[in-house]
């Protein structure tokens, strides 16, 4: 590869935070409104010109309940304008993964209006491409923007960007996860009642495709598959009658980090999404009138790279164990728990990570990914970086008996 030497050049610092809270998806947005709950002068910095994350920009619109901390919050303002809704029961022994679906456009709005009520300053359209580090201290960031190229200085930092940007910019060890990339979309014009009598289950659907996939009747030779894990070519019922949320299959082997794996994922799934549909409208009974309503504005990405941190739990562990520094508890139901190391990084002193980056073995992170873990280990680092700037100390010689008694008295049952 060639290289060319970019001039040295002089940009304008253009703030000077307390806290800067990087990418506004749940955990971003979360870890924000923490912060200034506790105190702290905050700068949230987002890419798109909305918050919410996967969640809004994926269609990411099923979740287990939010139903402790923060989430409870989240999810009143969405019960109030009636867009948090039952859609699929698991069963009693996971009564706890109970899912429920929400409008995305009313996330991003309601999302706005907390930051605002919150006197949380942010920044849309706004790409964090560097950090400047001293001596394991981040000092600033670097961003661009339709203004151009400029830093914004700050005394701690919360890496919400999902993808852990920040941390590999400041060189804490990290690893890269590749895990299927998959195309969300939204179907409406559907008639339930015909497509539920012959499917009886929407999960059937995948074995529909299957089928056909295996005889022939529909090619998808672009490496898209519907049988991986969780839950390939699925449906979901969602807020409004007659809307499908689908989840159009699995696409392995991309890097969530490479832009050309990026642009190629994006190319292939957005082809799977019209034969999907096609398919759809032609086989299956109750499809025949339906339209895409919208897909995502980018081919959701589970996972790119995880920190390392000074905790790295295994499933087990989080499931069952309560640990003496736990400051993340997601589900009023379940044992789940994370310990204070999971959101922080090795090496770097005044970073936190919050959302689907942090630290665990990898077999527990599939359900660590879920959006009401990624908002709560967003309260938990918002209310360290505060609490840690009051004190003024490192995140990482925090009186953890402080933090815990600040996020119960937030409405956080920690189970302790
Ligand atoms: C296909 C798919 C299906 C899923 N299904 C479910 C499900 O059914 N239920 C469930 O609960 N979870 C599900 N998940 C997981 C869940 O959606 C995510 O893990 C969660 O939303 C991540 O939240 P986050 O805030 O950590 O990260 P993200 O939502 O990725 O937010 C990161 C934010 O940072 C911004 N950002 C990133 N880099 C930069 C940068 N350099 N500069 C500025 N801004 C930046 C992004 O634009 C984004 O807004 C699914 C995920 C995928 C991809």
């Amino acid at each position: 590869m060639d290289f060319i030497t970019e001039p040295e050049r002089k940009i304008p610092v253009v703030a000077n935070v307390d806290l800067l809270v990087c990418g506004g998806g749940f955990a971003g947005v979360a870890a924000a409104l923490s912060a200034v709950k506790c105190g702290a002068k905050v700068l949230l910095l987002e890419k798109y010109g909305f918050l919410g994350g996967l969640v809004t920009a994926s269609l990411v619109i099923t979740t287990p309940p939010l139903n402790n901390g923060i989430n409870i919050e989240i999810a009143d303002r969405l019960k109030k304008r009636n867009v948090y809704i039952p859609c699929r029961h698991s069963g009693p022994d996971t009564e706890w993964l109970e899912m429920r679906s929400v409008d995305p456009e009313i996330v991003k709005y309601e999302f706005i209006r907390m930051l605002q009520e919150q006197n949380v300053d942010f920044l849309l359209h706004t790409f964090i491409v560097d950090a400047i580090t001293e001596d394991n201290v981040i000092k600033g960031i670097v961003m661009e923007n339709k203004a151009g190229r400029m830093a914004v200085m700050a005394k701690m930092i919360i890496d919400a960007t999902g993808d852990a940007d920040i941390a590999a910019f400041a060189d804490a060890p990290f690893r890269e996860i590749k895990k299927p990339m998959t195309m969300m979309y939204n179907l409406v014009g559907i008639d339930i009642g015909k497509a539920v009598e012959y499917l009886g289950n929407w999960s059937n659907l995948k074995k529909i495709v299957k089928e056909a996939m295996d005889c022939g009747k529909i090619s998808f030779d672009l490496g898209i598959y519907p049988d991986f894990g969780a839950p390939g070519v699925h449906a979901e019922e969602l807020v409004y009658s007659g809307q499908l949320n689908v989840w159009s299959g699995m696409l392995h082997g991309m890097s969530g980090i490479d832009p050309w794996d990026l642009t190629k994922a994006e190319i292939i799934t957005r082809e799977h999404v019209m034969r999907l549909t096609a398919f759809l409208k032609k086989q299956v009974p109750g499809f025949e009138n339906c339209r895409i309503e919208c897909t995502s504005t980018q081919v959701g990405v589970r996972a790119s790279r995880q920190i390392f941190g000074e905790a790295s739990p295994k499933m087990d562990e989080v499931k069952h164990i309560k640990f003496d520094d736990t400051v993340a508890k997601p589900y009023a139901k379940s044992s789940l728990r994370l310990p204070y190391g999971c959101i922080m990084p090795q090496k770097v002193n005044n970073l936190l990570v919050a959302g689907r980056c942090i630290s665990a073995e990898e077999e527990a992170l599939g359900m660590l990914r879920l959006w009401p873990v990624c908002s709560i280990t967003g309260q938990a680092a918002g209310t360290a970086a505060a609490l840690s700037l009051k004190q003024g100390v490192m995140p990482k010689q925090l009186d953890i008996k402080i933090l815990q008694k600040t996020l119960i008295e937030q409405g956080m049952d920690l189970g302790l």
